[in-house]
């Protein structure tokens, strides 16, 4: 465990209602618990009165810790309108799916950050805020925070992020900025504008949520020395480009292409050369009504954040001519030395399409419709097929589209992110678009579970495996609680020097891409050995399945080629620099029904992210670990006070033999005077280096 994680230990001290340190092996199996032990009441309470399950503000007190039983005590909550659970370390969050007033309140957000003991308040996703807040300043030095908010997709992630950013937005503005009349003008304005924009941009209605992100997005917030919001930048994950050219059946394109369907002015259609009634193939499902009646919302946040009307207008020309793109087909050719002739009506929309992307309509379709091969020193041009060129005018769509957003992206960090000077940390908010397992799942599906196993193994390695290390390398009594280890299946994906991933690469590079059968045949070679992947005997699709740990999916090979596990590695190593706050997402019903529970559905996902394992782990372990220089320094005061037992030393000049026996002198002298003392006495341990 770092040391910054002490820090945050120290600063916001124990969750679960004073109870702060707890004994030394995993408490909650044990059958000989004392009578008046606070958890063994507890335990009473909730075998015989169903009624209090929903008290139980932490599931750390539920006893016995078991799927059924931390479901209940959720299920129960979920009935009573609370929606926040502590699970030790980790915030429960419970989408209601519908508003709920009050909940998110500029009051509500004051009263959390005003609090002295904000942990003693009802479980809320501002605690975890307030906690990364106060705890970015460190007692010895800035630590920076990571909030990691997961969970599966229309469970919450998006909404939660907007609410932690707006809660910052709040609470660290600066005074000057308060009193600002240039609303737009302000940082936290900008910062917050930020989101409709890649909204509009990245997200897209699907099956399982109409609001779903289509990108992984990692925002850190910029803190001055006065802890003022001063910045921001944003970096972010594997776009669902494909999106752009192809929608899966019932779902949609990016809502921005609906978003100008609806709210052009006359004017913005005609310079788009989309009349009303115009229809596009890349734009299916336009009757229904979702999330597009946010053009102005769009267009307002661009122009706070300083796109002016021209660049907007490029922009918006840009979209329009991806539209157009889509409507241009093509007619098989007679001869293979003839490139494919367009279809009758694709004329206008190609040179439409030339027109909106600024490229000459007769270069356009030459690229379409004819390769160029290399061979020696030449160049030699080579019609494509029908179905070839549908695929490089999708190709072409995704790029643009691609490099659009990547635009965007840079653009709003140049307007929001603070110089290097003005800020000294940062709380940076993770949300990344959750685990996807469909009937037929492909490359999109690998990069995205492939994302959500490193975020699992950054939770694992992070705060399960690291907390139960710790303890035995402080020397102190310890039994392991088990959990699910998903190290294999990375190696399965990523791992040195044979993995799914290298061996997509490899194929790639030697363009053998259309031999889906030959590239299963070499994972079956190199792969076959790693339990975590496995193949369906009598499927006739080239295929693998790969267990993950929220569960198994079975991918096709078709097609599965062309990008690379991107960017991903530098988020997993700065999050690794950073104090981590997990709030996990659960979405109580996949109809997105209004404050509806299905036990079945919920505990899938409590069972894929391991959370009873998290609540064993949290319940038996040591909330508050501080390092023995920084006890003797806090709290050498008491012992110093007391006249049998003075500590004469300077911590700083002490060893950790020296320290140790110092931590147990205060200890001694702290407890003599209370009369439960052994009691208590058990429920602190003194380590090698951390009280
Ligand atoms: P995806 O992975 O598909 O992007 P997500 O986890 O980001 O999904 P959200 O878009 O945040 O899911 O949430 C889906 C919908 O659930 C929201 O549009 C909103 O209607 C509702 N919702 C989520 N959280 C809350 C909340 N705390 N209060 C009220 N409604 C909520
Ligand atoms: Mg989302």
């Amino acid at each position: 465990m770092s040391s910054s994680t002490d820090r945050r230990n120290i600063a916001v001290g124990p969750r679960n209602g004073g109870a702060a340190v707890k004994g030394v092996t995993q408490r909650v199996h044990s059958p000989n618990r004392s009578r008046n032990d606070p958890l063994e009441e507890d335990v009473q309470a909730f075998l015989i009165d169903e009624n209090q399950l929903h008290t139980f503000d932490d599931l750390t007190k539920v006893n016995p810790v078991t799927p059924a039983t931390v479901l209940k005590c959720l299920q129960a909550r979920y009935r009573l309108k609370v929606f926040y659970t502590h699970a030790g370390c980790t915030l429960v969050a419970l989408n209601p799916f519908q508003p709920i007033p009050d909940l998110y309140s500029v009051d509500v957000m004051k009263e959390y950050h005003y609090a002295t003991q904000p942990q003693e308040f009802k479980p809320h996703i501002f605690i975890v805020a307030e906690e990364a807040y106060r705890n970015v300043q460190g007692q010895l030095e800035p630590v920076n925070q990571s909030l990691v908010v997961s969970g599966e997709s229309g469970a919450g992630k998006t909404w939660t992020s907007r609410c932690l950013m707006k809660y910052y937005a709040t609470v660290a503005a600066s005074a000057q900025a308060v009193s600002s009349q240039d609303a737009a003008g302000r940082i936290e304005r900008r910062v917050l504008d930020s989101n409709p924009l890649m909204e509009a941009f990245g997200n897209a209605c699907t099956l399982r949520n109409n609001n779903s992100s289509r990108f992984g997005k990692y925002i850190q917030l910029q803190l001055d020395r006065a802890q003022l919001l001063v910045g921001a930048s944003v970096q972010t994950y594997l776009l669902e480009k494909t999106r752009v050219a192809c929608q899966p059946a019932n779902e949609r394109n990016f809502h921005i292409f609906y978003q100008m369907m609806k709210g052009a002015t006359d004017e913005q259609r005609t310079d788009w050369m989309m009349p009303q009634h115009q229809g596009f193939v890349w734009l299916p499902n336009c009757e229904k009504q979702i999330e597009e009646d946010g053009f102005l919302e769009t267009t307002e946040a661009m122009a706070h954040l300083g796109i002016d009307a021209e660049r907007q207008r490029q922009i918006f020309r840009i979209l329009a001519g991806i539209l157009h793109l889509g409507n241009v087909s093509f007619c098989s050719s007679t001869s293979e030395s003839q490139p494919c002739d367009l279809d009758q009506h694709s004329e206008d929309f190609l040179q439409r399409a030339g027109e909106l992307l600024g490229v000459p309509a007769e270069e356009l379709c030459r690229c379409l419709r004819v390769r160029t091969l290399k061979a020696g020193k030449q160049n030699v041009l080579k019609p494509c097929s029908r179905a070839e060129c549908g695929v490089r005018r999708d190709c072409l769509a995704k790029v643009v589209y691609g490099q659009l957003f990547e635009w965007l992206v840079t653009f709003i960090n140049s307007c929001i992110c603070a110089g290097q000077s003005k800020w000294r940390n940062f709380i940076g908010v993770l949300d990344v678009y959750g685990f996807e397992c469909f009937q037929i799942n492909n490359l999109e599906q690998l990069c995205i579970n492939y994302a959500n196993e490193k975020l699992q193994q950054h939770f694992v390695a992070h705060y399960l495996r690291a907390q139960q290390e710790e303890y035995v390398s402080e020397g102190l009594e310890w039994s392991f609680v088990k959990y699910q280890d998903n190290q294999s299946c990375l190696d399965l994906l990523e791992g040195s020097p044979i993995s799914v991933f290298s061996l997509l690469n490899e194929e790639s590079r030697l363009n053998r891409a259309s031999d889906s059968t030959a590239l299963r045949g070499r994972l079956e070679k190199e792969l076959g050995g790693n339990d975590n992947i496995c193949w369906d005997k009598f499927s006739k699709v080239p295929h693998f399945n790969v267990a993950h740990y929220a569960g198994k999916v079975s991918y096709q090979l078709e097609g599965m080629v062309e990008k690379n596990k991107n960017s991903l590695e530098n988020l997993m190593k700065l999050l690794l620099t950073t104090a981590p706050h997990y709030t996990r997402c659960i979405k109580p019903n996949s109809d997105c029904r209004p404050l509806t529970f299905k036990n079945r559905e919920v505990i899938l996902q409590l069972e894929a992210c391991g959370i009873v394992e998290t609540i064993h782990i949290s319940a038996a372990g040591f909330p508050i670990r501080i390092p023995l220089k920084s006890f003797v320094q806090r709290y050498g005061p008491i012992g110093k006070c007391s006249a049998s037992s003075r500590l004469d030393t300077d911590p700083d000049a002490e060893g950790a033999d020296v320290l140790q026996q110092q931590v147990e002198k205060l200890l001694r002298v702290a407890l003599q005077h209370n009369a439960s003392r052994d009691e208590r006495r058990s429920l602190v341990h003194c380590g090698k280096t951390k009280v």
